[in-house]
């Protein structure tokens, strides 16, 4: 059986590997270049591959492909092999052919690796036998690989993105989590939103009356889906918004009809299992963060964790790096790197969670955004707005009336340094100064982690006042 991996990263090093023990004849194909580390992987096994190039001849004489999650489907090579019937599958579907572990996934548009971190945490510290991977960065595959010699994990937690479950047929989920769609990534779906909330929509795919589908309730695109598509699961809604009488976010008695929700000011589960704690002992900030606590409780509780670890795990997650980030406070001003939010929506959520004056970093390279959904927000939360970007002619022409009107300082900058010095001198004892860029990172940095160590890095370099 032959089979051929496209694209030499994670997941597609992982698969090959995986496949390779398994008796398939692996051919590995990148149009890039490999990172030695991967070639190493590759030449351990006895693997054969090739970079900076696609040998058609071979590739097109494949029984199957696994192709990695970054290569769009509109790709001439894959157009080819579509044309003529070759399966397709994700390094997901592939490795899950090799496991009987029970699968709890999570997908939406934001918050996927801030969930997944934390319910890989609840589970781990609850004793459980469990492996984290997906699109969180660590190969499926690969460690189904290395199971088979160490022994299989009962859960595996995985993060699955939209171009991963595309490729995804006979996988079965037996928890799936999804948060929320967003527009994102639209590019790669034609400029058609349907298309992106399908792919979303499979992390459904083959749920039987026994799995559990937990969602968020507010999301106008999942309802409208789950009504059009009536999925067998057990489906069990969470909401943080109020209904009627007295809720944590407003006027309002939340959840009548959810498993999980705030009221008053307590987070509740009512399914699988009756759960409750305070929302004040929550260490993760902010409303987007209650519906990722929500979202993960429900899920660890369906797995059958104790409500104590439960509550002592949601209480001293530590977060995730580059997500709303405590950096440190110098000379009584706050900095916090979200530097994950590459998105209008993620910056929306954290500006939302603050909860003093705001020094906000924002720019990069645009992906198509409309910012005129943070005008309201940027007008009652910003001391000033700091534009960090190689090109930062859309940000004036999307605030500078905005600025100029509500009097709020803007500064102009081309680099992190520019940018945390400005950040120093606009802000004032108590504000929070704020990286939640909106934007792509390619511009300036190699990717959004570097503009978030850079960013920390010169934070930490602040010790004087002046
Ligand atoms: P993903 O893995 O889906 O990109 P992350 O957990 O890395 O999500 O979070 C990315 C950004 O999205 C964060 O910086 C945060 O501001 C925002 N975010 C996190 N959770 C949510 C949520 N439930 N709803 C909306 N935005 C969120």
């Amino acid at each position: 059986m032959k089979l051929v991996v496209l694209g030499a990263a994670e997941s597609g090093v992982g698969a090959a590997i995986l496949a390779g023990r398994k008796g398939y004849d692996v051919f590995v194909s990148d149009m890039g270049t490999i990172l030695p580390h991967y070639k190493a992987m590759l030449d351990a096994e006895g693997l054969a591959w090739e970079e900076g190039k696609h040998s058609e001849e071979q590739i097109l004489d494949a029984d199957e492909i696994v192709k990695s999650p970054g290569i769009p489907d509109d790709a001439p090579l894959v157009s080819k092999l579509r044309t003529k019937g070759t399966p397709i599958l994700s390094d997901i579907e592939f490795a899950a052919r090799y496991t009987s572990s029970r699968m709890l996934c999570i997908t939406g548009s934001n918050g996927k690796t801030t969930v997944t971190s934390l319910i890989y945490y609840i589970l781990k510290t609850a004793g459980f036998n469990v492996a984290l991977a997906g699109n969180i960065g660590r190969s499926f595959a690969l460690q189904v690989a290395e199971a088979e010699q160490n022994g299989m994990p009962d859960w595996f937690v995985l993060e699955l993105s939209s171009f991963q479950l595309d490729n995804m047929y006979d996988f079965r989920a037996d928890i799936a989590v999804l948060l929320n769609i967003t527009p994102d990534h639209l590019d790669r779906y034609g400029f058609v939103m349907q298309n992106y909330v399908d792919s979303k929509m499979r992390i459904l795919r083959n749920q039987r009356a026994d799995d559990v589908f937990i969602y968020w309730k507010e999301d106008e695109y999942i309802s409208r889906e789950l009504e059009r598509l009536s999925p067998l699961s057990q489906l069990c809604p969470f909401t943080d918004a109020p209904t009627a009488g007295a809720c944590a976010y407003g006027e309002g008695e939340a959840g009548a009809d959810s498993y999980g929700f705030a009221a008053g000011a307590m987070l509740s589960v009512k399914t699988p299992r009756e759960f409750s704690m305070p929302l004040s002992e929550l260490s993760l900030p902010g409303r987007h963060n209650l519906r990722n606590c929500l979202a993960a409780a429900m899920a660890t509780l369906s797995a059958g964790v104790d409500a104590s670890v439960l509550r002592q795990c949601l209480s001293d997650f530590p977060g995730v790096e580059h997500r709303l980030e405590k950096v440190g406070t110098h000379c009584g001003v706050h900095y916090i790197n979200d530097s994950k939010a590459t998105n209008v929506d993620a910056c929306f959520v954290a500006l939302e969670a603050q909860t003093t004056p705001v020094v906000l970093i924002i720019g990069g390279k645009d992906k198509g955004n409309d910012y005129s959904v943070l005008h309201d927000l940027i007008r009652r939360k910003c001391r000033a707005l700091v534009y960090l970007g190689a090109d930062n002619s859309k940000l004036h022409e999307a605030f500078d009336r905005l600025t100029a009107k509500s009097g709020i300082f803007t500064a102009d900058t081309h680099s992190m340094a520019d940018c945390v010095a400005a950040c120093k001198h606009l802000a004032q004892p108590g504000d929070t100064v704020l990286l939640s860029p909106c934007c792509a990172s390619f511009d300036l940095f190699k990717n959004m982690e570097d503009r978030g160590e850079q960013f920390k890095h010169l934070v930490h370099l602040l010790s004087d006042c002046f």
